[in-house]
This record gives structure tokens, sequence and C-alpha cells, in this order.
């Protein structure tokens, strides 16, 4: 196989139509959507009982390993328009030390830091780039907290689409770098990433861009899916007993759990599924809360604030997909304050030799506080999403010298 077959191969695509995530109602595909006619985010949806006569696990396993080895579930029909910037699988490590000495189960860390841009969000936005290439949108423009920016902005300028990105002023300078770098233009805005939304939705109507904001378009959903496609299949086809999914806007965790209820219909795996953990930092919780209080939408969490950039999104457009899929699965929403983000970093850098990102520590630190409190169990094997390379972040100063020109006490080093 080379390594591009899944790019060029012409494989059949079984997109049926477009589904209100709220009420049901179907829109047509192949056309240009937002949100639902209810102003809810629209899911695709595909013919999967041709997919199940389609696709089988042995011809899966011969393909490339990236994520258009998904094409039958995926929606971008003609090939011509993939715009790949080589979206690896990503590996699952395992953390032997940390399980041993917590006395737990597996822990698996699923590093998403090695995709294009470094980070996850290269898997919706690809998909989201190359459905705009398809139905042929010339200008895209979002909110972002920074990596969401950067993947747009990469894929968009690959493929000659014009991008405009909003982002919180204190968004880190890394990421505000790389999306200018990468041919956007990006703007700070005093404010949180929904103040930037706000500006987003108000420019659509005078400028004439395309919202791509999270869940307001209905394709980085099927991006963010393949998480699930390539963790069940990295697995054997066999379910983690918990997930730890450091949640933002939630894309994630709802594409898993669409991708996991695609993969029963197509015979590939069983009616078992993971326990699904939102992960929140303390100071912006609002699915915690929304979870605790038993409701299904989430008021604004004011004055948010967390280290952990990624995750600092006061109201989730999907909040009502994100707390159906945690309450289906039997999981719950966990919040870790950023001194436990902190220790869980350094803890996995200095003892695994493993540099997760903040958000991708604050699942770590979410497990820790889990088996103490009960809610998971010391023989549950987790899964923790590493959503973005460490090094996207500032890191701690280290500040040990040697003077070249003195003695060396090497008995001290
Ligand atoms: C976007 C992002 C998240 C949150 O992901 P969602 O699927 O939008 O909830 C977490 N961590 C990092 C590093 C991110 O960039």
């Amino acid at each position: 196989m080379q390594h591009d077959d899944n790019l060029k191969a012409k494989l059949p695509n079984f997109v049926t139509h477009l589904e209100c995530a709220m009420t049901g109602e179907r829109y047509e595909a192949g056309q240009i959507h937002n949100l639902s006619k209810a102003g809810k985010p629209l899911l695709v949806r595909y013919d999967l009982a041709g997919v199940k006569k389609a696709l089988t696990k042995d011809m899966l396993a011969k393909r490339p390993p990236d994520l258009w080895r998904y094409r039958e579930l995926l929606p971008v029909a003609d090939p011509a328009n993939i715009v790949s910037l080589g979206e690896t699988m990503t590996p699952i490590v395992r953390m032997p030390k940390l399980a041993a000495k917590l006395g737990g189960g597996d822990i698996l860390v699923k590093d998403e830091g090695r995709l294009p841009t470094g980070s996850f969000k290269a898997r919706g936005l690809v998909m989201a780039v190359s459905m705009a290439k398809a139905l042929g949108i010339k200008h895209m423009a979002m909110p972002t907290n920074g990596n969401a920016g950067a993947a747009l902005a990469a894929y968009a300028s690959h493929c000659g689409i014009k991008t405009t990105i909003f982002c919180p002023e204190d968004t880190p300078e890394v990421n505000v770098s790389e999306i200018e770098l990468q041919g956007a233009a990006v703007y700070r805005v005093n404010g949180l990433i929904d103040d930037c939304g706000k500006i987003v939705g108000e420019g659509k109507a005078k400028v004439g861009w395309f919202d791509t904001s999270t869940l307001k378009e209905p394709y980085r959903i099927e991006g963010k899916k393949t998480m699930g496609l390539e963790l069940a299949e990295q697995l054997g086809w066999q379910m983690p007993d918990v997930i730890f999914y450091p949640t933002g806007g939630g894309t994630g965790l709802i594409g898993m759990w669409k991708a996991f209820a695609e993969l029963e219909e197509i015979g590939f795996i069983g009616s078992k599924r993971p326990r699904m953990v939102a992960v929140q930092a303390a100071g912006c919780a609002p699915m915690v809360k929304a979870f605790e209080d038993g409701v299904e939408h989430a008021p604004r969490w004011e004055n948010a604030h967390t280290i952990a950039s990624g995750i600092r999104v006061p109201q989730a457009f999907g909040d009502f997909l994100i707390l159906r899929a945690v309450r289906e699965s039997g999981g719950f929403a966990i919040a870790v304050e950023d001194a436990a983000i902190t220790a869980a970093l350094n803890e996995m850098a200095k003892e695994e030799g493993f540099l997760l990102c903040p958000e991708g520590a604050a699942t770590y630190a979410a497990y820790k506080q889990s088996l103490a409190d009960g809610r998971v169990k010391k023989t549950d094997q987790v899964v923790l999403f590493n959503c973005a390379s460490g090094l996207k972040y500032p890191l701690p100063p280290s500040h040990r010298t040697i003077d070249r020109h003195k003695p060396i006490d090497f008995a001290a080093l």
C-alpha cells in the first residue's frame, strides 16, 4: 500500500442526510448548512447497512494508518476534495510506572499531539475544510482558544480558502503566531471565546463568511469521531472501561459517542461502552455543575479562568449532547483545580518522560481524583486524552548553569 492510498482511492460514500440533533428533522446532504431550523447542531447520517456490507475489519487493517482509512464512515465523497497535511493515526502510550504507583489498572494515553498543527483540532478541521472545499465555500471564520484556529488556518491555506479568526487576548502567544504564519487574519479580542463567537455570528451577514464555530457546522464532529473509530480499532475492537476526555465545546466526546454507535450498527463492536468522563477545570466547569444539578442545559460560567486554555469554554453549544453521552454511558463530569493539573503534568513528565499539555494533564489529575473517591475502580482500564503537544504551551524555566571557564565540581552534578 502506498502511503496516500486512502486519499486517492475511489470508494463508495454512504451519507444519506443530515439530522437535527434535537428534533430529528431531516436536511439534505450536499448543501451548505450551519444550524437546524430549531437552532441546534446538525448530525451527519449514513446508510450503515450499506457500510456493513462494503467494509470489513480485514479491509481496514490493510489500509495506511491515517484517519482517511475510515472513508466509508466519513462525509467527503470525492477524494479530490480531501485536504490533507498528514493526519496520522495517533499512538496509544502505556504509563506502567504510574499505573503501578497508583495500584490501578492500565493507564493508556492517546497522544493527539502527533497530529498536524500539534493538536486533535486537526481531526475536526480537516473534515470541515475538506467539506467546505467540496461545497465551494471561499471564506471561513471562527472563534478559538488557539488550537482550532491554528488547524483551520493550516487546512484552509493549504487549499486556498480565506480565514478570519478571533481569539481571547490572553491566548497563548504560540497559538496566535502559528495562526497568522499559516495564512489567517487573526484578531485578539478583549473577551472570552463566546464573546469572539458573537463577532463571528454578526459578521456572517455583513461579510458573508462561513461560521465554523464548534458544532455550528456539521463536519468537525465527523472528523473528531475518528478518535473513537481509531481507539476501538487500536484496542482490537474491545472497549476500554473508562475514557477521560478534557471537555470544552465537547465535540470529541460527542463524536466518539457517535462513532461507537455507528461501529455497533456495522457489527464491529458489541453493546459494551466505555464510561465517558467529561473533565473540566474547577475555574470553568459548566458541564460538571449541570451534571450534578441533573439538567440538560448548562448556564454560562461567569469569570472563567484556568491554565488549561483549551477547556476554558464558559458555555458549550452542544451541552445537551455532552450531558446525554456522559449519562447514557454511566459516566460522570468532574472538575480539577489548576494546582492539580500542574502537579499531574509534572508527575507524568518526570516519572514517565511524557510531556502532557495542561488539558491532557487535567485528565490524569481527574483519573487520580476518581480512583481516590471510588468513582473509578482499581481494575478499570482507562484511556486519557492528551489532546495537544505539551510543547505548544509556556514551560517552566530551568535555572542551572555551568561556567566552563571555572573548575567544575563533577561530584555535585
Ligand atoms: C479544543 C481543545 C479541547 C476541548 O476539546 P472539545 O472536543 O472541543 O471539548 C481540549 N484540549 C485542547 C488542547 C483543545 O485544543
